[in-house]
């Protein structure tokens, strides 16, 4: 016996699409500023968030969600830490080395924390600014007018003056309203691994980049402690299987951290940079915003994909409080665009496509003992400029 769908109607001012951190950081943002949000997430409540991913949380990203909750700028900075050194080897041979003593926590200049930490603090602080979460309610489409927007799941419609697609890379939200995401694929992948803490061995707090390690085959090593863990990215050579090298990774690991380290492996992945930013950043009536990973992707390296997307949550926020979704579509595009340069510049010099880039780094690797200037470089270059040229903002 076939029983039909009952499809009900509901109205609130803003539909959130997506519950990830830029779906939370809107949602609380929004409320922060008066608005009534209800956010819908396709994923159960209990599913695992798995792996560390975004681990870097900028001084600015921490401001705009402790202006929205004081109690959550605290609590993101206390889950975290600030590691007090950076060093850089070239070839096995440390090149560079800055130790700083981590200022007091209301002057953190960053925290570095797990993914699935920050999204449990911001859920918690979702809930105390009032959002109206739903879990398992996954968008299956999405109208937009010169009025408003109309959401639609499972059995139900969701009717909106303005709806916000925070759901990620592959985005329900930007395909119904026709926008494209465009731009390179990068060839090169990177294997990921998150170790656990041993608490009879602490690790160095201190973000380390190999050049050529010969620990590893010469490949370039990125190893970044984060509060519970450290996490090691590894660029692959082109002819890599990044799921052998992981799988092998018994083999390897112990030769990067201390003599006698437990070296457990809590989460393993590898991905493909996309450096890939939508067309447009709104729908043709202005109803429908695209924050995050739904309107962008970069290289990972810079942090410019979370920050970046708790700042369009914060314009995105500001628009539709005062009206100016046209301000938000223009900034925030520039922005997509210049962060992704800046993403790019980064990706050039690690894969360092041309021989005059190989031997710029060897050169630098050379006179870094005797220039700080060279090993300021070589230390910094991985992560790409410092500021993409966005004004008033690092992101
Ligand atoms: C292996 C890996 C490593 C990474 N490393 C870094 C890093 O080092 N630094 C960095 O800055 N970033 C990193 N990232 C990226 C970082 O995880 C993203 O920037 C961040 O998760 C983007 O947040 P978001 O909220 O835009 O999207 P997401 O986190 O993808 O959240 C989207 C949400 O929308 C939901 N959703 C999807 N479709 C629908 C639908 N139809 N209806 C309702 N809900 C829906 C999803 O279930 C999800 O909860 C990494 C990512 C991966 C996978």
């Amino acid at each position: 016996m076939h029983t039909k769908a009952v499809t009900h109607t509901e109205s609130t001012h803003v539909v959130v699409v997506g519950a990830g951190p830029v779906g939370l950081a809107t949602a609380l943002l929004l409320r922060a500023r008066g608005a009534a949000v209800t956010v819908l997430e396709a994923a159960a409540e209990q599913a695992p968030r798995l792996g560390s991913r975004a681990i870097f949380l900028h001084r600015q990203s921490l401001a705009t969600l402790a202006a929205a909750d004081p109690v959550l700028g605290a609590e993101l900075v206390g889950n975290g830490l600030v590691w007090g050194a950076r060093c850089t080897s070239f070839a096995g041979r440390e090149v560079h080395r800055r130790t700083y003593v981590p200022p007091p926590a209301d002057r953190a200049p960053f925290s570095s924390l797990p993914q699935p930490v920050m999204e449990r603090l911001l859920r918690a602080a979702c809930r105390r600014a009032g959002a109206d979460i739903r879990w398992d309610t996954p968008v299956i489409g999405v109208t937009s007018g010169p009025d408003g927007v109309l959401v639609r799941t499972p059995g139900a419609v969701h009717r909106a003056a303005y709806a916000v697609g925070c759901d990620g890379a592959r985005s329900a939200v930007r395909r119904a309203v026709g926008v494209r995401l465009r731009g390179p694929r990068s060839p090169h992948a990177f294997l990921v691994l998150d170790v656990a803490d041993d608490p009879a061995l602490p690790l160095p707090r201190e973000r380390a980049f190999h050049y050529l390690d010969p620990r590893m085959g010469g490949r370039n090593v990125l190893t970044v402690p984060f509060r519970g863990g450290l996490r090691v990215d590894v660029q692959c050579r082109p002819d890599d299987d990044p799921d052998a090298l992981g799988g092998g990774a018994a083999d390897w690991l112990p030769a990067l951290l201390p003599d006698g380290h437990a070296c457990s492996v809590t989460w393993s992945s590898h991905y493909r940079f996309q450096q890939v930013v939508a067309d447009a950043l709104t729908d043709a009536h202005g109803r429908v915003l695209l924050a995050g990973e739904a309107g962008h992707l970069f290289a990972p390296f810079g942090a410019r994909g979370l920050n970046s997307g708790i700042a369009d949550a914060a314009a995105a926020a500001d628009a539709l409080t005062n009206g100016d979704v046209a301000g938000f579509a223009a900034a925030r595009h520039r922005a997509a665009l210049l962060n992704r340069r800046a993403a790019g510049q980064a990706l050039t010099h690690l894969t360092a496509p041309a021989p005059r880039h190989r031997a710029a780094q060897r050169l630098a690797a050379a006179a870094a003992p005797r220039s700080r200037r060279a090993g300021r470089w070589l230390d910094s270059a991985p992560y790409g400029p410092r500021d993409a040229g966005i004004p008033r903002s690092r992101y």
